[in-house]
């Protein structure tokens, strides 16, 4: 058993006066942090939290929502952050698998959980007399801190265990390949309840380091604070660049933001492209919520000459791929299996998902890429999305990407359907941009030019909407429900 000390009262002891966090209006120091979170423990302590004990938050961006993760964590309880665009259903089937002893939830949410025993609102809370108990002093980098349902854009989600040693190495093996300059700021406009804005408010105290928070993400407002030099590394999904991107226009940012921090699915090439000519410097990366965010980063010296890799893993981290049970060559294709002290032990009352996910402490993606000769990842698909056409892969995320470099298309998903001669084929779901004109055959024939023959899609269907989940994410295995019943033959 490996403790530390409990890590914002270590930071409000070490750096009191510096600024902990700032919503842009208000700012908090890290002893100000410390004292609110400490008072809503003895709060959450009236209201029955004990040691051991799951307790939700339903919150959105906020000052509260880190002061809460503190708060649960002094009294040693396990957050389980929920995801704020749930409807009722998933977030009470979440509380369910969990066995969650309580809900803390925005007033403005807390309607959604209506009729459920177990939610408390903030403000009900704030309305609690203060109990009389000690504060844990320490953390046991084993036990588990927080626990996050992955989106469920493969499967069922699963109640993913993070423990405290997962988010320190996270935060250390972050450090270690961006460094920590003085003036570091870091944006989080992504939500705290996914692994990419949770991490950084736990970057933030470990490292002494100010975090901005967005309540939501707003491109202006985001640009002006880098503009204005408040913000030094902003960490976005590729939809959120785009719209900074086209916000920004002609002009550019100053010297002091240093990194842009790309996640959570693949980068369209023209996105990487344009920011290449407009100077941001962006690091693309690999994760996922078993790993605690970014395993695999790539460096800025070869954001030109590897562009479109997620790079290298973390100091601390490994990385393989594995091709019918074998370490693959270079360039081969396989599943991405990796190491390291942030992957997280398993995940909630699942023995056996973990036992098939985690084997001899290496953890199965289900992803599927392939490494350079220089060891270089590039993440090609999911493997429950692969297309076997004729005995030929065919990731669908390579022919959404050539779909996507059209002019006239603003959104594409792939999937494979059933076919007499070749077992699958794919076939594309495109949403038009307003006012664009491309027909099929145009598509097919811009495909044709780019891809081999078996990638081209044997069929592109235009829509008005993709299927996506709460967090965005195309759910590929739901395209093929858009095919038009007169179509249908499976
Ligand atoms: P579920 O596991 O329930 O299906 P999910 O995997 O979408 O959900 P997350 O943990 O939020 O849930 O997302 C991690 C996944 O996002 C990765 O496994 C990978 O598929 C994708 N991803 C992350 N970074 C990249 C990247 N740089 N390039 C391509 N895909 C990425
Ligand atoms: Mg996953």
């Amino acid at each position: 058993m490996t403790t530390m000390p409990n890590w914002l009262k270590q930071r409000a002891f070490l750096t009191p006066e510096r600024i902990a966090v700032s919503d842009g209006k208000q700012a908090k120091t890290f002893a100000e942090l410390y004292e609110a979170a400490a008072a809503w423990a003895r709060r959450l302590a009236r209201a029955g939290v004990k040691e051991g004990d799951i307790v939700a938050l339903l919150m959105k961006n906020r000052i509260e929502m880190i002061e809460m993760v503190h708060a649960l964590f002094f009294l040693g309880a396990r957050v389980l952050l929920q995801n704020v665009r749930l409807t009722s259903y998933e977030l009470g089937w979440q509380l369910d698998d969990s066995g969650a002893r309580l809900v803390i939830a925005d007033e403005e949410l807390a309607g959604r959980l209506a009729g459920d025993g177990r939610v408390l609102t903030v403000g009900a809370l704030a309305a609690l007399p203060e109990a009389d108990v000690s504060l844990k002093e320490t953390c046991d980098l084993e036990e588990t801190a927080t626990i996050m349902y992955t989106s469920g854009t493969t499967g069922t989600p699963k109640g993913v265990l993070q423990t405290y040693g997962n988010h320190w190495w996270s935060a250390v093996g972050s450090a270690l390949n961006l460094g920590l300059h003085e003036r570091d700021c870091w944006l989080a406009a992504v939500p705290l309840f996914h692994i990419s804005g949770l991490s950084i408010a736990m970057r933030s105290v470990i490292y002494g380091m100010p975090m901005r928070l967005q309540a939501s993400f707003d491109p202006k407002e985001a640009n002006e604070w880098i503009m204005r030099g408040d913000v030094t590394i902003m960490s976005v999904v590729a939809a959120m660049l785009q719209r900074m991107v086209s916000e920004l226009g002609e002009a550019r940012y100053p010297d002091t933001f240093r990194c842009m921090l790309l996640g959570g699915g693949p980068a369209p090439r023209p996105l990487l492209e344009a920011c290449k000519e407009k100077g941001i410097p962006v690091y693309q990366t690999y994760g996922m919520t078993e790993t605690a965010s970014q395993i695999v980063t790539l460096a800025p010296e070869y954001s030109l000459t590897k562009l479109g890799s997620a790079g290298k893993p973390l100091f601390p981290a490994e990385l393989c791929i594995i091709k019918d049970g074998q370490p693959a060559r270079p360039h081969e294709a396989g599943e991405i299996v990796v190491k390291g002290p942030n992957v997280a032990k398993g995940y909630l009352h699942r023995p056996e998902a973990t036992a098939q996910a985690i084997r001899d402490g290496w953890f199965y993606t289900g992803d599927i890429g392939y490494v350079d000769e220089d060891g270089f990842l590039y993440v090609l698909d999911r493997r429950s999305d692969l297309i076997i056409s004729g005995g030929e892969n065919v990731y669908p995320a390579e022919v959404e990407a050539v779909l996507l470099s059209h002019p006239d298309v603003e959104e594409a998903g792939v999937t494979g359907v059933e076919d007499e001669t070749w077992g699958q084929v794919p076939y594309a779901f495109v949403r038009l941009k307003r006012g664009a004109a491309a027909d099929e055959a145009a598509l097919r024939a811009f495909c044709r030019e780019r891809l081999a023959k078996y990638k081209v899609p044997a069929r592109i269907y235009f829509v008005d909407e993709l299927p996506r989940n709460a967090a965005q994410k195309l759910l590929r295995r739901e395209l093929k429900r858009l095919i038009p019943k007169t179509e249908q033959m499976f």
